[in-house]
């Protein structure tokens, strides 16, 4: 029986996995009752399974009964600091976390795939590793997991790695989308001081006004993408967070600012890491004041091997019909931690649309939106991708 068959099978298993883990959401690096489900969905599989030291993740390998390669296939796990405002009867029952981005159906999808392939192991020519990673969000749980040696958890390094993400809006419902190089961006943060000497307000002359030059250096910096970038290689910046001061009155002493930034190749990404710092603190000096610019890189950009993604777009071609996926035509400004798997593995990291059939792709709510919701309906088409994926690339040996 093909695996997507195999997969439909087991669907409401999975989708029952996916509404534990979403009613009990955990953030961060330590989700220890995610931990717990995942262990007891893959209880009984013939796989060795490791668990992380510094964070709650598990590593699962599965060696099949034939000699061949490694392959990864990796599912985040954690959730975010939001309140969910769904209603639906599986929402989450803890306020100020919610599974606003679908790291629940990556999992209980990776679990799925591991009992799938688990019921082949006999077949397969090869080790697959099953790498059920926390922090995703902003927490880099892949570094982490890569530290303490997931590449390394069959004994021979994978040749290959995926990595699947589920939307709530933009793709319609079982629709994937992936492209050869870079998938999502750098995401970077820049935080910004100006130092300066408060006073009264109306005598600006015997203070140090921080606030103008903080309010010039954050143009500058949308200035700064435009003049010193090449437009074909983009660039973000966007101040998410700007704090002075106390009232109408009063000079504050100083006026502090966070930026992400966001990029797609090392070279827009070193020049933002040089340009970004000078350009505060000279619009600093300008003004006699003192300016601590910190430019703090975080994830890298999540670039797609091109013979890998050309692989998962056949795959997907092959199993769900030509329709069914699309190479998209750029690369999305979101930022993901399977970036620092792919430095090191060539691989491929693909959407999947989990758009609910009554909304409209188009205006639903968006991944991290307290509205936001992920159809059940995905979950078999991605369980069966996962397992395919590592069939057919073990095969290729
Ligand atoms: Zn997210
Ligand atoms: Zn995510």
């Amino acid at each position: 029986m093909p695996l997507r068959n195999e997969a439909a099978d087991i669907a409401g298993e999975i989708a029952e996995l996916r509404h534990a883990i979403h009613q009990e959401p955990e953030i961060g690096l330590d989700l220890p009752k995610t931990q717990q489900k995942v262990l007891a969905a893959l209880d009984g599989l013939p796989v060795e399974i490791s668990t992380g030291s510094g964070l709650s993740s598990v590593t699962a390998v599965l060696r099949g009964g034939g000699p061949g390669p490694v392959v990864l296939l990796r599912g985040d796990m954690d959730a975010l600091p939001v309140t969910e405002e769904t209603g639906l009867p599986y929402a989450s029952r803890i306020p100020g976390a919610m599974h606003a981005c679908g790291h629940d159906l990556h999992t209980a999808m990776l679990a799925g795939a591991a009992r799938l392939l688990c019921a082949r192991q006999a077949e397969l020519p090869g080790t697959v590793i099953f790498m059920f990673q926390p922090g995703e969000e902003g927490y880099a749980g892949a570094r982490q997991m890569i530290s303490e040696g997931v590449l390394a958890a069959a004994g021979s390094r994978p040749v290959a790695a995926y990595g699947l993400h589920v939307t709530s809006n933009r793709l319609r419902c079982g629709m994937f989308s992936t492209r050869p190089g870079p998938m999502l961006a750098a995401a970077d943060q820049i935080t910004v001081t100006v130092h300066g000497r408060g006073g009264h307000a109306s005598q600006p002359h015997r203070a140090a006004d921080p606030v103008p030059a903080a309010c010039e250096i954050v143009l500058a910096l949308q200035t700064l993408v435009t003049r010193k970038f090449d437009v074909f290689d983009p660039v973000v910046i966007t101040v998410g967070s700007f704090h002075a001061g106390t009232t109408d009155n009063v000079i504050p002493d100083k006026a502090t600012f966070l930026a992400t930034a966001r990029s797609f190749s090392p070279e827009a990404r070193n020049a933002l890491q040089e340009l970004v710092p000078r350009l505060a603190r000279d619009i600093g000096s300008a003004h006699g004041l003192t300016v601590d610019a910190e430019y703090a890189t975080e994830y890298p950009v999540t670039v797609n091997d091109a013979a890998e993604a050309a692989f998962a777009t056949g795959v997907i071609a092959d199993v769900f019909g030509p329709g069914q996926g699309e190479i998209a035509q750029f690369p999305i400004t979101g930022a993901e931690d399977f970036s620092f798997v792919l430095e090191q593995v060539p691989g491929a990291f693909v959407m999947l649309g989990a758009c609910p059939p009554d909304r409209d792709p188009e205006t639903a709510p968006t991944n991290h939106s307290a509205l936001a919701v992920f159809d059940d309906a995905a979950l078999a088409d991605g369980t069966a991708l996962y397992a395919e994926l590592a069939v057919r690339r073990l095969s290729l040996g």
